[in-house]
């Protein structure tokens, strides 16, 4: 059975709602035979279902004719955000739309089992506490955090996690019984930012998301960009500060070094206040705590003058700065504005508007179905998930 069939007949059922397998045959000029073959193999899959016949509105003789439609509760597309400490999960039905989302948290120190027990649990939640199934399960996007390859495959500075990716698609290959693609996660949450700001105003646009980790996105020419080796955009591993922190990329004072969740908290500690979670750090930033300020300044300078380089280079329209860091504390991106403002000053026109995020956590899984479609203009360039994609579906 041609994919590209059953492709047509699940857009005719999108498009014109329930129909009769005659109608659909009439309208995809399948023939009826195969036509026949296809919607038998997709209510066995729960992608497609019986939801009327045309008794009530047929005069003539014989056995009514079956209505089929689109199962509405059929997750068809997943898209994952694994984290640092957190894996956010989209799922979408045929016609795109997100029919359930949640977030699973697990340990800083968490190896990729447990993460993966993590994703397994939180989907079962998903699917009992929202009737949704992934019985019919086309594909699966996973983000994984950088420096991470693209599936063209060079090792690059995290050579070490190619081979962990790698077992990782298999072993998810395996458990959904679906094509999987791999990439960065914050790239689809770039990618999902990017759609929707350059939805109201096309140009160039550089993202970046503060939170577990620093990563960040790039749209340039109206298209998002991976890198020779997948690594555009890794502004967390910039250096910003001489003789700083120890990353955990090996290097010390980098951006996420100072602007990060576990960074800010962890400044908070050696301050000596009592803030060890990022609820704790919401309240205080609520209540104005001057220490909490200063160090939200510190990392909002750092950040600023990071995008202020990211932007004399590439000039953006727009950069959109989302994550935990400025969902606890907004006031960091005032802090942003006014740094580029002033590192740009003297380049006036280089300076670009500085958005919030649209997303609140969910920005990465839903980039990694945006992905898996491939419909927006900003992929023109980038891999499909058919070249993509290993042959490690079942
Ligand atoms: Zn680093």
């Amino acid at each position: 059975m041609r994919r590209s069939h059953v492709d047509r007949v699940l857009r005719v059922l999108q498009r014109d709602g329930a129909l009769s397998r005659a109608e659909i045959a009439a309208r995809t000029g399948i023939s009826r035979t195969t036509i026949s073959e296809i919607t038998g193999s997709l209510l066995a899959s729960r992608s497609i279902t019986v939801v009327a016949t045309d008794a009530l509105g047929r005069s003539g003789r014989g056995r009514p004719a079956e209505l089929l439609a689109l199962d509405p509760s059929a997750g068809q597309f997943l898209g994952i955000d694994f984290g640092h400490r957190r894996v956010h999960v989209s799922i979408a039905d045929a016609s795109h739309d997100i029919i359930a989302s949640g977030e699973a948290r697990y340990p800083d120190d968490a190896q990729w089992p447990e993460r993966l027990d993590a994703l397994s649990a939180l989907i079962d939640e998903l699917q009992q506490g929202s009737g949704v199934h992934l019985s019919a399960l086309q594909a699966v996007a996973v983000g994984v955090p950088g420096p991470f390859v693209t599936a063209q495959g060079t090792p690059g500075e995290g050579s070490g996690r190619l081979s962990a990716s790698r077992s990782l698609e298999t072993e998810l290959a395996e458990r959904f019984g679906a094509a999987v693609v791999l990439d960065n996660n914050t790239r689809y949450a770039a990618l999902a930012e990017a759609q929707r700001v350059t939805d109201d105003q096309p140009g160039d646009v550089v993202y970046l998301r503060l939170g577990d980790g620093i990563g960040g996105g790039l749209v340039v020419g109206g298209r998002l960009v991976s890198g020779s080796v997948g690594l555009a955009g890794e502004f967390g591993h910039v250096r910003s500060v001489e003789n700083g922190r120890l990353c955990r990329c090996g290097k010390h004072g980098c951006l996420e070094t100072i602007a990060s969740t576990p960074a800010i908290l962890a400044a908070c500690a050696a301050r000596g206040l009592p803030i060890t979670t990022v609820d704790e750090l919401r309240a205080a930033v609520a209540k104005a705590h001057p220490v909490v300020d200063e160090i939200i300044r510190v990392a909002g300078v750092a950040v600023g003058r990071v995008l202020a380089t990211a932007s004399l280079m590439l000039n953006p329209a727009i950069v959109v700065v989302g994550g935990e860091v400025p969902r606890q504390a907004p006031g960091i991106l005032r802090v942003i504005a006014e740094t580029m403002a002033d590192e740009l000053s003297s380049t006036v026109p280089a300076a670009p508007r500085v958005s919030p995020a649209a997303y609140s956590g969910d920005e990465g899984s839903r980039g990694a179905i945006i992905a898996l479609f491939h419909s927006s203009p900003l992929l023109v360039d980038y891999p499909d998930r058919e070249t993509r994609a290993r042959s490690t579906a079942p």
